[in-house]
Order: C-alpha cells, then sequence, then structure tokens
C-alpha cells in the first residue's frame, strides 16, 4: 500500500470537511489499531465514542457475517426480524413504547424534533412549535439538528436556520423556565454535553426540567447519542437522574460500528407518526440492525461490561487526578461519566491530541480546550495505565 499516494488521493478527492491525521488505519482489534505502516495505535476514542465493544469483537463479526449470507436489505416496506428483535430489545430495557430507525445521530434527532412537533400541533394546536435547546449544546449537522445546536461556530455560512428554536444556557434551572412560553412544545437536552466540553449538570438538574415538561406539556427530549448505549455505565445517563424522556434519541454506540441511529418514545407520543409521514430508506435495515442487536445483547449480557465500564471510568478519573495533582498549571479539572470523560486544560489541547498521536494513543480534544477520553468499554487498567503514562510525558514537555 502506497500510503502517501493514498494520502494525496484522499485530499484530492475528499471535500475538505476533517482534519485528518496522516495515518491510513487498516486493521483493529479489542483497543487497538493499526496503520498501514504497521504502526500500533491504542484507542481511546473509538470512532468516537462508537466502537463501545472494541474492534472487531468477536460476537459483533460473527453477527455481521451471519446476516451478511442471509439478507442485507429489503427496505422498509417489508417486515424484517432483526428490526423487530431490536426494537423490543430497546423497549424492554427503557421507558419507551415504540422505535424508529433511521442511520445516525443526526437523522434520529431530526426524527425526534418532527415527532414532537407533530405530536404537539395534533394535541395542542398549530402554534405549538417551540423548540427550546442549550448554548453550548451538539445535536448534529443537518439543518434542523444544526439549528438545534447552540453553538455559534456551527451554524456560521448555513444562515437561515429554520425557525422556531432557542437556547438557554445549560444547567441554568431558572433560565429555561423563563424562556417557555405558550408555544413551547418540547425540550431537548443532553443528559451530559459531549461536544460541548463533557459538561455534567447538577444532581437535581433533570428532575427540575421533567416536573417542569410534565406540568406544562411539553416534551422532555434527551439526546443520548453519545450518553446512550452504556457509556456512562448504565445502558441510558436519564436513568442515573432518576426521570424518564418522552422522546429518547440513540446513535453512535448503538451497532458498535455499523451506522444506525434509533429515536425512542412512549406510545402517546409515537402515535403522532402514522404510515407515510416520516421514513428512511436504510433505517434499521437487516444488517444493520443485526449489527446493533448483537452489540446491545454482548453490553448487557451478566451486567458485566456495564459494571466494568463505571470501573475503569473510575480507575480513569482517579489516575487523571493524580495527573491534575502533579501538573495543576496544566489541568483545570476532570470531569466524567462512565467511560465518558473530560479533562479540561489551561490551553488549547490540539498540540496534546498530536504528542499523543505520534506516541501511539488516540484521543479527542473537544470545546478547544478539554481533552475527552471515551474508549471502547473494554479497556483495561493496562490500557489506561499506558495513556496516563503518554500523557504524563506530553506533559512534563509542555511544562
Ligand atoms: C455525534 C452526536 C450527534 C450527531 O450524530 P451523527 O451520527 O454524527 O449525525 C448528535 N448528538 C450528539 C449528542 C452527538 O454526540
Amino acid at each position: 500500500m502506497d500510503v502517501k499516494k493514498l494520502i494525496d488521493d484522499s485530499n484530492q478527492y475528499l471535500m475538505d470537511t476533517y482534519k485528518r491525521f496522516p495515518v491510513v488505519l487498516v486493521k483493529g482489534r479489542g483497543m487497538k489499531l493499526w496503520g498501514a505502516d504497521g504502526k500500533e495505535y491504542l484507542d481511546f476514542l473509538a470512532g468516537v465514542a462508537v466502537n463501545i465493544l472494541g474492534h472487531c469483537h468477536p460476537r459483533l463479526v460473527v453477527a455481521i457475517q451471519k446476516q451478511a449470507q442471509k439478507l442485507v436489505h429489503v427496505s422498509n416496506w417489508y417486515h424484517s426480524e432483526p428490526q423487530i428483535k431490536l426494537a423490543k430489545l430497546l423497549c424492554d430495557y427503557s421507558f419507551a413504547d415504540k422505535v424508529f430507525f433511521s442511520n445516525s445521530g443526526a437523522e434520529a434527532n431530526e426524527a425526534a424534533i418532527k415527532l414532537a412537533r407533530k405530536h404537539s400541533k395534533e394535541r395542542f394546536g398549530a402554534e405549538k412549535t417551540g423548540i427550546i435547546t442549550a448554548l453550548n449544546s451538539f445535536h448534529g449537522r443537518t439543518m434542523a439538528t444544526l439549528t438545534a445546536t447552540g453553538q455559534p461556530k456551527f451554524h456560521a455560512g448555513f444562515e437561515p436556520l429554520l425557525p422556531g428554536f432557542s437556547y438557554v444556557p445549560f444547567n441554568d434551572y431558572e433560565a429555561l423556565k423563563s424562556a417557555i412560553d405558550e408555544n413551547t412544545c418540547a425540550i431537548m437536552l443532553e443528559p451530559i454535553q459531549g461536544e460541548g466540553g463533557v459538561k455534567i449538570p447538577s444532581d437535581d438538574y433533570f428532575k427540575h426540567v421533567r416536573e417542569l415538561c410534565t406540568r406544562l406539556g411539553i416534551l422532555l427530549i434527551l439526546d443520548e447519542i453519545q450518553t446512550g448505549t452504556g457509556r456512562t455505565g448504565t445502558l441510558f445517563a436519564y436513568e442515573q437522574y432518576g426521570i424518564e424522556p418522552d422522546i429518547l434519541t440513540l446513535a453512535k454506540g448503538l451497532g458498535g460500528g455499523v451506522p444506525i441511529g434509533a429515536t425512542l418514545a412512549r406510545e402517546e407520543v409515537a402515535k403522532a407518526f402514522t404510515p407515510g409521514c416520516h421514513g428512511s430508506t436504510f433505517g434499521g435495515n437487516p444488517l444493520a440492525a443485526a449489527a446493533a442487536l448483537a452489540t446491545i445483547e454482548t453490553l448487557l449480557e451478566d451486567g458485566i461490561m456495564l459494571s466494568e465500564c463505571r470501573r475503569m471510568g473510575e480507575y480513569l478519573m482517579n489516575s487523571l487526578g493524580k495527573l491534575h495533582k502533579q501538573f495543576p498549571k496544566i489541568i483545570i479539572s476532570i470531569r466524567g461519566k462512565g467511560l465518558l470523560i473530560g479533562m479540561e486544560l489551561t490551553r488549547d489541547c490540539s498540540m496534546v491530541v498530536q504528542a499523543c498521536f505520534e506516541r501511539g494513543v488516540l484521543i479527542n480534544c473537544t470545546a478547544g480546550n478539554t481533552l475527552r477520553f471515551m474508549p471502547p468499554l473494554i479497556v483495561t487498567e493496562e490500557d489506561i495505565d499506558r495513556l496516563i503514562s503518554v500523557l504524563k510525558e506530553v506533559m512534563e514537555r509542555l511544562s
């Protein structure tokens, strides 16, 4: 493989929407990835919180192979078993009664927004369309989800945005309360702001938001595209807040790496979707659904992966805490739940990400100055020790 030629072709033929690292990845196994040049990487990014079972987990590989031999795609004009089983599994383990499948996070949120508006218009009248989201949030890149995303830097150049959206500071109940008017149909929030820098709300924030929504007939949409499917140590992050949403969206980890999105809702809300009013050609096709089924079944089996996620999350938090003590001038704070952990630095963190990459560790920088760790849920103490020793070396050079 001519790596240089490939990267040149990548730059020539792919639109310039990503700043890619100069490596062509060719193989993965568990926590590890290999470049075409044979260099080994330890993966604390997991394809942006996607590969929850790690790379090439045997159960996922076998499920995909078996399904590919039987049936890959049939459209949603017919029933197919993996999709039905997956929908039942998600409903059995959540607040939801019904599921709509799509192919990505943005599409899952797009469906949530459409469902919320249709439900609220039918129930309360044509004006009830307002959607409140949080500043610093991230909900996707389609026009509706981009509008829902409360960060001007993502909006720039794509205006006009959709009407009917407004924004409030995250974790500020009073601000949310005063932003509501008689036309508010839904409040859409992430349980933890992921792209926004791993921002965790105070313990009672979501309890109060839930009460307010119930009292005023406003739908609570939780975007669990990043926090869902085990990432925070429970199947869904909302379980840890002691509340239930009306609509919930999933994607990222759901298919273990195969693209799939899901919008979950209570029966009373879900029934606003009737034949023909929403759809997706690929949504929940047999291949993607079989992959997701294998992923979630593996995740839930004996509860081992979830308890390991919590244990390893604590181990990583403690290890990062020790680094914090050693480098108080570089590190401001460490925040996280399960294996979604952010470490805020006093400076731009892209240099740290680059230095880790050069040393064979993949991490990510979000919100400018926050390192984000979201490894596969199979991560071990040994992997974490390796990450910490690389971070330590990089920080020593910085200070
Ligand atoms: C990644 C993400 C999305 C968008 O998902 P895509 O699959 O990239 O469309 C939406 N919301 C949250 C919270 C995310 O982390």
